[in-house]
């Protein structure tokens, strides 16, 4: 360590020094799990391997980071690591373009990726991070689907998807542009493709139950619970039975209580279990299998559009009793779920709308009819939109599912200890076909059941499913993770990680944290998971927004987008973390502008040519002390600022209080804020000293140097390798105040500490 401290601030050469003695400590390895420190998984956003880090990332890996270091400083154990999602479209269109295969195409993102992510100074324990292309962890979706299958909760289903009979292959929805295919331009066709569904709606009415719970810990912020209801899209009304003249009886569900005497119709989904009951005449058959099979044309999937099968059978009004058309439509499921419902034009715009298409009267709203007499069997009842998906995709770049297809005994699965099916890594995508199709040496197998031969399922899992358990490796020492999964989630290890004590990621993940909660669900009942009671994966929770510019989402088209790299060989790491979160709360849009990069970077200068000026001054009294001139003589006398030094520890005792509630709460804006304060008060400390004592000296500066040690230690989360180096510049050593960690950085300040008198 220098004894002199550098004047100017050189954050490269600081962040240089500060990283390497991280790395030559090891100082984010998850710790062991032993005594009774809190432990503390902090799980960050899976990145997809984009190939670069964008600001976003910054901005969610900022937070994330900011309370990991927080809660290590605090003693906390904590776990920091994440996997990266690998497979997908995203990655297969990557490879094309750079005529790699994708398994290559990934290999490289994720290290050029962890590259800048290292450069950041983000305290990942890298160790216990992985791919979710790699083998050994796709296996866990390979076993995923086996246990659902197994439970009941995969099942396969007819669906439509968007086809290329040039191309000979589907197309996500970002393939097709403007009905026309993004690789050669002909017209997609929607065909009808046998897929491989997720059954979660017995765990909806769960995820919503919960809802209260996870609202009440505290540690849910508002965003990410306001996601958890969007996608559950819980409607809450009334159903009741009608029964027909033909004997055909039908639960059906309103939202509109008050208004049953206003049902002019009823719309059953094509998915509705009992659908086919009301199906007698073969022409309508007809139209519902041509519905669906042939799906839904891009352009009517609105009420104006939408196919309406008319059933040509009827079912009486609750109220009046007059007969009501029976439909088939799948406007139901959009709206409602795979049920049944009554159709109210003079309450609902669609409704309405599809009266009109009906040619059925609609009343003037004005003129309907109060309620009538109470309506026998008429329950409260909720429906949600939250609906079974498909997982599987007719891709190559993706985890092989696991069964086969034999001639005798049909879809099989394959047994577990075969597991994993490999995917050939030398897979070269061209945006024809699905390769994975072709390749005979995948395909050709023999069939687990009765040996004979059999084929291959072509068809690869979607990536959402890989997020389906992505969240849990990180939990599992590497030298544990070949073990079979069974034994992998009885390890002491993993069970007392879970559950991650908290989420932070971007607020477009609700879709995936309501899945991981299902399937957390389902893993409790099935047993693997019976160690989470209430079946949820994450304590907590913190989504944050968008990281923008000009108003608009950055994006290369819009030539707005900030190059974190650029900003960080500019600046610092430490300042561009710094300005991310002090530039807004989580709960708001980043509009980006330099401003606040300039801000931090003048604050962080500042504070550091501040402290080395007070160090220096310092050195020179002890030197001088040294050289026998002992204690100036004046001092005493001159010392009159003894309610100033009690007025600055009281200063810094409240601050260090804020900024602690507000990490606590992940209120990393305002914790920034509340630094800079300190800091400003700190400054006038000494302008008051010197108006009355000509100068800080003694027990002055004493209690200078001890306020900016503090003001080090809040900084440590924010911009750790300044806050570090300037905490052992003050004398300090790292690791010693740390219970059970590697020293990896400031301890944090206690509320109360020592000022000399
Ligand atoms: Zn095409
Ligand atoms: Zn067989």
């Amino acid at each position: 360590m220098p004894d002199q401290l550098p004047k100017r601030y050189d954050p490269q050469a600081i962040e240089a020094r500060r990283q390497s003695a991280w790395s030559a400590r090891d100082a984010f390895r998850t710790p062991e799990p032993a005594g009774g420190a809190p432990r503390k998984y902090i799980k960050p956003s899976a990145p997809f391997t984009s190939g670069n880090i964008h600001i976003g990332h910054v901005r969610s890996y900022s937070i994330g980071d900011a309370y990991a270091r927080f809660s290590r400083a605090r003693g906390d154990a904590v776990l920091f690591s994440f996997g990266f999602d690998a497979f997908g479209l995203p990655a297969e269109l990557g490879a094309i373009a750079s005529g790699e295969s994708p398994n290559d195409w990934v290999s490289r993102c994720a290290s050029h990726m962890q590259g800048q992510l290292e450069r950041l100074g983000f305290s990942f324990d890298w160790s216990r991070s992985f791919l979710s292309s790699d083998a050994l962890m796709y296996r866990w979706s390979q076993w995923l689907f086996l246990t659902l299958l197994d439970a009941g909760l995969i099942y396969q289903g007819t669906g439509t998807v968007d086809w290329c009979e040039t191309c000979q292959t589907t197309l996500a929805t970002i393939q097709v542009e403007d009905g026309l295919c993004w690789r050669c331009h002909n017209p997609v066709q929607l065909i009808q493709q046998t897929q491989w569904y997720l059954r979660i709606s017995s765990y909806v009415p769960e995820n919503d139950a919960r809802l209260e719970e996870l609202e009440q810990s505290g540690i849910w912020d508002e965003s990410s619970l306001a996601s958890q209801r969007f996608v559950l899209g819980r409607l809450d009304g009334v159903e009741l039975d009608l029964a027909g003249p033909d004997g055909g009886a039908l639960t059906v569900f309103t939202p509109h209580a008050d208004a049953l005497g206003e049902a002019r119709f009823v719309a059953i989904s094509p998915k509705h279990p009992d659908v086919e009951r009301w199906v007698a005449d073969p022409a309508v058959l007809e139209q519902l299998e041509d519905l669906r099979s042939g799906g839904l044309e891009r352009d009517s999937r609105d009420a104006e559009a939408i196919p309406l099968i008319d059933t040509g059978r009827t079912l009486p009004s609750p109220v009046t009793g007059e007969p009501m058309p029976v439909l088939i439509s799948p406007i139901v499921d959009g709206r409602f779920g795979a049920t049944a419902v009554l159709g109210i034009p003079a309450r609902d715009r669609t409704d309405a709308l599809i009266a009109g298409r009906l040619g059925l009267g609609v009343d003037d709203p004005d003129e309907v009819a109060g309620a009538g007499p109470p309506i026998e069997g008429l329950r409260p009842a909720v429906r949600y939109r939250a609906n079974d998906f498909s997982i599987s995709r007719q891709r190559s770049w993706g985890t092989p599912i696991p069964i086969v297809y034999c001639e005798q005994c049909g879809a099989v699965p394959v047994p577990e200890e075969q597991l994993p099916v490999l995917l050939p890594l030398d897979l070269k995508p061209t945006g024809l076909g699905n390769p994975l199709a072709e390749r005979e040496d995948f395909v050709q197998t023999t069939c687990p059941g009765c040996g004979g031969v059999a084929r291959r399922e072509t068809d690869t899992l979607d990536c959402h499913f890989d997020a389906l358990w992505l969240w849990v490796p990180a939990c599992v020492p590497v030298s544990e993770r070949e073990r079979p999964l069974q034994e992998i989630f009885a390890l002491e290890d993993l069970r007392q990680w879970l559950p991650s004590e908290r989420l932070v990621a971007g607020s477009d993940s609700g879709n995936f944290v309501f899945d991981q909660r299902i399937v957390t669900k389902a893993l409790r009942d099935i047993g693997p998971l019976a160690f989470l009671a209430d079946g949820e994966p994450f304590a907590g929770c913190l989504f944050h927004e968008m990281v923008i510019r000009d108003g608009r989402k950055m994006s290369k088209h819009l030539g707005n987008v900030v190059d974190p790299d650029e900003l960080v060989a500019r600046y610092g790491a430490d300042t561009v973390r710094l300005a991310v979160l002090y530039a807004a709360s989580p709960q708001k849009s980043l509009n980006w502008n330099d401003s606040a990069v300039l801000r931090c970077h003048r604050f962080l200068g500042q504070v550091w040519e501040y402290s080395h000026a007070k160090l220096a001054q310092a050195q020179r009294e002890r030197a001088a002390a040294g050289a026998g001139r002992g204690e100036d003589a004046g001092e005493e006398a001159r010392d009159t600022s003894e309610h100033l030094r009690l007025k600055l520890s009281q200063w810094c005792e409240a601050g260090v209080g804020r900024i602690t509630q507000d990490m606590e709460g992940l209120e990393m804006h305002s914790a920034v804020r509340n630094v800079m304060r300190l800091f400003d008060r700190i400054k006038d400390f000494e302008k008051r000293v010197v108006a009355r004592d000509g100068e800080l000296l003694g027990a002055s500066l004493d209690a200078m140097l001890e306020a900016l040690a503090v003001l080090a230690q809040t900084l440590g989360p924010f911009a750790p390798h300044l806050a570090e180096e300037l905490w052992l510049a003050f004398g300090n050593d790292h690791g010693s105040a740390l219970a059970g960690d590697h020293g990896a950085q400031t301890p944090w300040p206690g509320v109360s500490f020592q000022v000399p008198a």
